[in-house]
Parts: structure tokens; sequence; C-alpha cells
């Protein structure tokens, strides 16, 4: 295989931005984090990217040329992946910010989120099952009884066990109030699950002897929709007397999916056959008690955009330098970095990037503190704000690491169209990033319904109040300044039409949301990228003042169209029925 599958870490910005940007040492003064310190966060840093690097970049390519496989009703996954895996699980890695209790580290989210990045940007298809094991045990611990949160969460946390999560069937896609899979008590007052489940991530595997399946499942008599919806935890292995894995239990694969990318990373359509499980939070609950689960993935769903999008940055930036064509003829051809649209590509990747890995570690952050701060106050503040930065980071990061990897594939040209460059991966891998843990349109509607239109609008008022603030303070030459301050009116603009037409016409709120969380991701891109340039000190400034302008001039300018295209409501989009819509003219 002649595929290039290299990694390169990006160190010296997450060092930046958890040291200059974030200053998370201020963490380390809480009683939760009183425990760490910068010489620790400096190992996990340079622990993770050489476990990146070196262990898991190499199988990244090998995974996706042979994929996971069916045989014998088993999953196999590629070459090398349970020995990189155990690796991975041996090191502590899985539990990193997981309490000490349950057998993790009880380190701060955003030195985890930084991790992240690195095994995702190595190898995110390999990552997805981490990211499972986390998000379930933190479900468990926060949901489960405290006997079955003892029994199971140190487990996934040792990565002893795997994890899935099981809400999606052929009929309940977004639509999660449609899922018909069942869950009844046998004579013995047994809870027994039986239907089926369809895109399952990590369903079945070779790394571990058990898996516990988080099954959202509809109880009798329960109501229709979320409301009727309950959460099941089932084991793939009936747990013997001691605790450990014995036999079968009524789960199994019915295939695995061949798809577009994340191909090492198995898919599957699992079926449940009255198989045993426990019920974890109360009756009609499950919805609320998954999004536990569901909202520590959609962070990290950031992050692996962050991450492809760093990887294919730095390939781009590598092969920019040395590739060489045009300049005056008869003379040698010159590197592709001395072409204006060349540079612009390589500085439109660099701004998304570095924003969208700043804003997500600021998301991050702003969880540790909701969750540790000695303050009440601060601590619900911290937390609306990541409430609010959420969904952006979501749909962002994956939009970003979608559109960063297709520029990398355009600056290597057709050498990256071919599949030895290794970049044409990057687009395939991170394209499902905006469809699954929500669809970016459902994150969209999220944002607006659920975080701008509540609480009359706090989650908005504290962002844009964290803007204004740091606008404030921003030095009279710094050149985006500007660019920013009149964004954020835009935003303004733009959020005082959404609060009107949520009252008034709901449905020119639902046409323009995704045009509005654009926006936000722009202001809050922009928020970081003014911290960023206002922060950088030795060697990183002039690039990050530099980058910092271009996303003013050429990225944030963008604010202006997206108000227009919010404030034009649905009135077009309602202009033809669904029938004159879809009859296509052929
Ligand atoms: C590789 C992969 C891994 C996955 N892993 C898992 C997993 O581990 N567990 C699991 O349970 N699921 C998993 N999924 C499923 C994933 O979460 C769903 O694909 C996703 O929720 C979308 O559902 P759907 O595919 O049925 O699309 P649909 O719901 O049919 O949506 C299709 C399109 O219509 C839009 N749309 C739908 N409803 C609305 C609405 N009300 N308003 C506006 N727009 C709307 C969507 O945004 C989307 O763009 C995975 C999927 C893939 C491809």
């Amino acid at each position: 295989m002649d595929r290039v599958s290299r990694y390169t870490p990006p160190l010296e910005d997450l060092r930046f931005l958890l040291g200059q940007v974030l200053d998370v040492s201020r963490l380390f003064n809480y009683d939760a984090y009183a425990h760490a310190d910068q010489d620790l966060a400096e190992a996990v840093l340079t622990g993770a990217a050489r476990y990146a690097s070196e262990a898991l970049a190499p199988l990244n390519a090998i995974g996706d040329e042979q994929g996971s496989r069916l045989e014998n009703g088993r999953v196999r996954t590629p070459q090398g992946f349970p020995a990189v895996y155990r690796a991975l699980a041996d090191g502590g890695w899985i539990g990193l910010d997981m309490p000490a209790e349950h057998g993790g580290q009880a380190l701060p989210l955003v030195l985890q989120a930084a991790y992240a990045e690195m095994i995702n940007g190595a190898c995110v298809s390999f990552g997805m099952l981490p990211l499972m094991q986390r998000a379930a045990a933190r479900l468990l611990i926060a949901h489960a009884g405290e006997e079955l949160a003892a029994a199971f969460a140190p487990r996934l946390v040792a990565g002893d066990w795997g994890a899935t999560i099981c809400i999606s069937e052929p009929q309940a896609g977004s639509d999660v109030g449609r899922i018909s899979t069942r869950a009844a008590q046998d004579a013995k007052g047994v809870w027994r699950v039986t239907g089926s489940k369809i895109f399952i991530t990590y369903g079945d595997q070779d790394f571990t002897p058990q898996i516990l399946h988080l099954l959202l499942a509809r109880t009798p008599d329960a109501p229709p929709g979320t409301r009727g919806l309950s959460l099941f935890v089932v084991p793939a292995r009936v747990l013997d007397a001691n605790g450990e894995p014995g036999a079968a239990n009524g789960v199994s694969v019915a295939r695995v999916e061949h798809k577009m990318g994340l191909k090492a990373s198995p898919t599957c359509v699992m079926d449940f056959d009255n198989a045993l499980a426990y019920p974890v939070g109360a009756a009609g609950a499950g919805m609320r008690c998954m999004f536990t689960m569901v909202n520590t993935m959609r962070l990290e769903v950031a992050m692996q955009g962050v991450a492809i999008a760093g990887a294919a940055t730095a390939r781009a930036m590598e092969y920019a330098a040395e590739r060489c064509q045009g300049g005056p003829s008869g003379q040698p051809a010159v590197p592709l970095t001395s072409h204006a649209d060349v540079v612009r590509m390589l500085f439109e990747m660099r701004a998304l990037t570095e924003g969208f890995r700043a804003l997500t570690l600021q998301a991050a952050y702003c969880l540790d503190v909701a969750r540790a701060a000695d303050d009440e106050k601060a601590r619900a503040e911290a937390l609306a704000l990541a409430e609010w930065l959420l969904p952006v980071c979501k749909a962002g990061g994956s939009e970003a690491g979608f559109r960063v990897a297709n520029l990398a594939v355009q600056i290597f040209g057709g050498h990256g169209y071919v599949c030895d460059s290794g970049v044409e991966q990057y687009v395939r891998d991170a394209r499902v990033m905006a469809i699954y843990e929500g669809a970016n349109g459902i994150q969209a509607l999220d944002l607006v319904t659920r975080k701008l239109g509540a609480d009359a609008a706090l989650r908005y008022r504290l962002f844009a109040a964290a803007v204004g603030k740091d606008l404030a303070a921003a030095a009279a030459d710094n050149p985006l300044a500007a660019a920013l301050k009149d964004a954020l009116a835009d935003l303004e603009s733009a959020s005082d039409w959404m609060l009107e037409q949520l009252r008034a016409a709901p449905r020119n709120a639902e046409a323009g949301a995704t045009a509005y969380l654009q926006l936000a991701g722009l202001v809050g891109v922009g928020w970081m990228w003014l911290r960023m340039s206002a922060a950088a000190g030795t060697q990183l400034a002039d690039a990050k003042r530099a980058t910092a302008r271009f996303y003013g001039e050429h990225l944030l300018s963008e604010t202006g169209s997206l108000l227009r295209r919010i404030q034009a409501g649905s009135a077009t989009l309602d202009s033809l029925t669904p029938g004159e819509l879809c009859r296509y003219p052929g």
C-alpha cells in the first residue's frame, strides 16, 4: 500500500490556546481539578500527540482500505486496530475526564477535547469507540442507579467493555419520537427488548468481550412521541454470577454497511430479540437521559471536524510549499505558495481550523467551569454559554472539517483526487459529521428554538455580552475589531428578528435557522480570532494576526448577506407546492 497515512498533531497551537487564550490553569484552582497542574496538562498533550502520530496515524489508510466486515456474524476490524485499542485503554486515555471514583482521571474536559482532536486527526474512524465509551459512562453516572453505575461505568472508563448509542431506526431518524423498538417486563419482572436499530456505530467489534448498548425503546402503554421513550442498557452478553460477560443475550448484527467514509468504524444494523435489559432513569424520561450522552458526543463531533480540518491543513501546507508550478517561462517553476489563489485557500483553511478549534475548546472550558466553579452564578452562566455554543460548534466544526478537507484536495490538484495522497479520505470521512449526532439542520432549529427562543434569550445575551466585552477591550489598531463589531450588530438584528418570528410566524424562523446558525458561527469564530490575535505572543504572532485580518476581510463579511437571507423568511420557499418543487423537469 502506497498511501500516505501520517498525522502532525497541532501541539504548538493547542499549547497556545490552552495557555494564552483560555488560560486553563485557572481551572486548577477549583477543588475538582486541584490534583492537576500545567505539567500534567503538558504530559497529556505530548503523550496523546505521540500515540496519535506514531501508533494510530499509520492505521488510517489501512482502516480505510480494509474496512470493518462481518464474518460469521461477528465484526472484524481492520488489521492492527485491536492492538492499538489495547494500548489506548491500557494507557488510561479513555477516562481522562471521567470521575476518579469510576476509574477516571477527573481532568478538565478542555484537556480531553485537545486529546480528542489528536486521536480523531490521526484516525477518526477509530476515535468513535472511545468517544461512545466515555459518553455512555457519563450517562450511566448521571442517570443510572448507584449500583448499575458502579457495575458498568468503571468497565467503560477502563476500556474493558465497549458501548454504543442505539437510537436510529428506519422510520426514526431525525424524528426520534417514531422509535418502535419495544421493551417489556417478562413474567419474572425482567426487562426485555425486541426490535431493530440501524446505523449503530461499533455495534460489534473485536476489541472488548462485552458491549453495552444504550438504547431507546417504547414500553407498553407508553404515549406516542418522545415522551413514550425509556432508556435501557442492553449488554451484548448476559452477566454471569461474577458480573462478567457470559451467555449471548439475543443481540446480533444483521449487516455492516458499506459507506462513503469512516470505513474502519463498523456501522451496524442490530437486531434485539427478547434481549435482557436494565432500565436507566424513569420510564418516559429516556430522551432526557440520552441527551447526556448525545451532548457529550456533539462536542466531540465538533472536534472531529476540527481534527480533520487540522490534519488536512497540515498536509496542504506541506504540499503547497514543495510542489512547484507556474512562474516565468524559462525559469524554474515556483512553489504553489507563490500563487495568490493558493495562498487564499491556505488562509481560509487556517482561519476555519484554528477558529473552530478555539471555539470548541472554549465550549469545553465553559462546561468545566459549569461543573467545577464554587460560585453558583458562575456555574449557571458558564453552562448557559456552553449550551449556546454546542450546536454552533457541532454544525460549524463539522462543516469546517468538510470544507477544509475539500480545499486540501484542491491544493493537491489531481494528486489529491487520487487515493495515494491520503487527502481525499479526509473529505469522505468528514462528510457524515454534518449528518450524525443530530443533522446540522436540526442543530440550527435547536439553536433558534431552544437556545435563542428560551429563557428570554439568556444564552444569546451571555454570548453577545462576552463578545462585546472582548471587543471593548480590544486594541484600537486590532484589524479584526471593526469587522467583528459589524458582525455582532448583524447577529443582534438577526436575533431580534428571529425572536419576533418565533412569536408571530414560526415558519419564517424555521426557514432562516441554518443561516442564523452560520451567522452565529461566524461571530463565534470571529470572537476567538479577536482573542487569539490579542494573545499571540512570540513565534505565532505574525501568522495569527494575519489570519485574523484575513478572517475579518474574507469570511466575517458574509454576515451581512446571511442577515438578508434570514430576513427573507419563508415566502419564496413556500411559493411552490412540494409536488411542484419535486417535479423533475426531465
Ligand atoms: C456513519 C453513521 C454512523 C451513525 N451512527 C449512529 C449510531 O451510532 N447510533 C444511532 O442511533 N444512529 C447513528 N447514525 C444515524 C444518524 O444519527 C442519522 O443518520 C441522523 O440522525 C439522521 O437521520 P436520517 O439519516 O434518518 O435522516 P432524516 O431524518 O431522514 O433526515 C434527512 C434530512 O432531512 C433533514 N430533516 C429531517 N427532519 C427535519 C426537520 N424536522 N426539520 C428540518 N430538517 C429536517 C435532516 O436535517 C437531513 O438533512 C449514524 C449514521 C451514519 C451515517
